[in-house]
């Protein structure tokens, strides 16, 4: 009953199955690229990586195991001990060389390009898993890091003593501020904006016994009035939540880091620090090059249009059959605009995006 069809009804179809096939075979191309890299194996990730003379400054809240009825938030905000130990093991042999805060702050300061590739591991707010899961991680990888304080919930519960505190410095843990109260600093008034830098500093420095130059923004939240603050408070450095990677040329005051999220696998993570080496203007990191959350969005947008090519030629059929010139002129149109975006969607469905955090 294929009646009334006329060239749009012909051709509509043929150029979104044509569209349709295409993203498959882009992404097909792009699987190829990535298992042939996967297959040149850990020499070549670490040749690669070995190119991309950047800092990456890893941004971690806790490691922890989460019930399956925990909030969004809270599995976004842990990541499983087992997942953070094949983070800093994947580090290690893919040609990190895992330092401390404090090295990637001087080399900022003055300004002077990095030499190799490098990366340093914070964490925020100060849970107690800080202690419990990963300290013992990162002491039998001897891996420096450095975990940013909220100083009025330390001792309190869920969240790090002075005690314990101690004890990791003395294992090569370093300890920057994230304020007393974990308040939006843009909203403070200078009083108050003031004392949140420079108690929860003096009260650090007073515990562990030695300076504190690197400060957090909590929440990530910070304007040039802030940064003046920060800068008179006597910090050296501080840290936004998101960014990327950092280079020689930034603003010691606003300095990008890489989150990780507890629902990353082993490949995001892969991806996050490809695509920041990438984005900061090195060498492109080759061994991933797609964010296989993406490559999930795109099956989806491809479906849409399987979906629409099968409601389209439904509709040829039926409106031949059972409808009159009017509704014709009315849905014919409306479909073929669904259709059409449908299509371009999928064409243009990038492999490849940004650090959107
Ligand atoms: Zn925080």
């Amino acid at each position: 009953m294929f009646q009334r069809h006329n060239s749009t009804a012909v051709w509509l179809p043929i150029v979104s199955v044509i569209l349709c096939m295409g993203s498959p075979l882009y992404t097909l191309k792009s699987v190829k690229s990535q298992s042939e890299s996967a297959s040149q194996g850990l020499k070549s990730r670490k040749a690669f990586v070995a190119q991309a003379n950047c800092a990456i400054v890893l941004m971690y809240h806790r490691v922890n195991y989460v019930s399956p009825n925990a909030s969004a938030i809270e599995k976004d905000l842990t990541v499983s001990p087992k997942e953070f130990e094949r983070q800093v093991r994947y580090l290690i042999q893919g040609g990190f060389k895992i330092v401390r805060l404090s090295e990637i702050e001087d080399a900022v300061i003055k300004g002077l390009p990095f030499t190799k590739p490098i990366v340093a591991i914070t964490f925020d707010d100060g849970y107690i898993d800080n202690y419990e899961k990963a300290f013992p991680i990162l002491r039998r990888y001897s891996a420096p890091a450095t975990i940013f304080l909220v100083t009025d919930t330390v001792g309190t519960r869920g969240h790090l003593s002075w005690e314990q505190i101690k004890e990791m410095k003395r294992f090569g843990i370093d300890f920057g501020s994230h304020s007393v109260r974990h308040l939006d600093l843009t909203r403070l008034k200078l009083p108050q904006l003031d004392f949140e830098l420079r108690y929860s500093k003096a009260r650090i420095e007073q515990q562990i016994g030695d300076k504190v130059t690197a400060f957090a923004y909590p929440a990530g939240e910070y304007n040039s009035f802030v940064i003046g603050r920060v800068k008179a408070a006597g910090y050296k450095t501080a840290w936004r939540k998101s960014g990327g990677a950092v280079t020689p040329s930034d603003n010691p005051f606003a300095l990008p880091r890489l989150r990780v999220s507890g629902n990353d696998t082993l490949k995001s993570f892969e991806w996050k620090l490809s695509n920041a080496i990438s984005r900061a203007g090195q060498k492109p990191a080759k061994w991933r090059t797609s964010n296989p959350s993406k490559d999930k969005q795109g099956w989806v947008y491809r479906l849409a249009i399987l979906c629409a090519i099968a409601g389209k030629c439904g509709c040829v059929f039926s409106f031949g059959c059972e409808c009159g010139q009017t509704r014709q002129r009315i849905f014919r149109p409306l479909q073929s605009t669904l259709f059409g975006c449908l299509a371009l969607l999928a064409l243009f469905t990038p492999s490849e995006r940004g650090d959107k955090q």
